[in-house]
């Protein structure tokens, strides 16, 4: 069986900067699960998964514009801290929705711009002085990535997966708000931890 549409496929990963440190692996995660067809992957990788078979292992170079873009100085922000709900909990490196800060207090590059920040993740990256630096990218924005995989699985999707967009685990439909982290969804849905467990799905606003 050939990965192409509504195939649900599960493989193995490893995801390298340029400078060969690896980011984000499955030995880390555990394999990935997916749904072929629907944007889940970033671009680049999902166009490699194309046609292979359970087994193929290969490597693809995706550069940002095929993967998560590149640096956008607009999502990064600076807030009071004062504006921040549970500002005394703030660390660097934290990961916080802009629904937590009061939304008229936080400017950005394009000040009068209308943007909607909800539900987008932004990472803490400075405290100082009583304002926050937070940055709304994805860590990975801006890297050409190395990514290693090995295909382990592939299945037809049910009729209910392909209606949901997403994988079902054992028959069951998992996803829920903020949990899910091979969701097709804009990456800011998934909740906190989207970053750590999904650094090669693709967060972007294609759906
Ligand atoms: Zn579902």
């Amino acid at each position: 069986m050939q990965i192409t549409k509504d195939k649900v496929v599960t493989f193995d990963y490893a995801v390298r900067r340029e400078d060969g440190s690896t980011c984000e692996s499955s030995d880390d995660q555990g394999p990935s699960v997916y749904l072929h067809g629907y944007g889940q992957l970033i671009p680049g990788l999902e166009a490699a998964m194309e046609g292979r078979e359970a087994g193929d292992a290969f490597s693809v170079t995706v550069p940002p514009d095929q993967g998560y873009g590149m640096h956008d100085e607009s999502l990064m922000l600076t807030v009071a801290v004062d504006d921040i709900e549970g500002a005394e909990q703030l660390e660097i490196g934290m990961e916080i929705r802009l629904s937590e800060v009061d939304e008229e207090d936080a400017y950005g590059g394009d000040e009068g711009e209308d943007v909607d920040w909800d539900d987008q993740i932004f990472q803490v990256v400075s405290i100082e002085d009583g304002q926050v630096t937070i940055d709304g990218n994805h860590p990975l924005a801006g890297d050409t990535l190395s990514i290693d995989v090995v295909v382990r699985e592939i299945r037809d999707a049910t009729a209910d997966e392909v209606a949901h967009r997403h994988p079902h685990l054992d028959g069951e439909c998992y996803h829920e708000e903020g949990v899910g982290d091979i969701e097709d969804d804009d990456w800011g849905d998934d909740g906190g931890d989207s970053w750590a467990s999904g650094a090669i799905n693709d967060f972007g606003d294609d759906d």
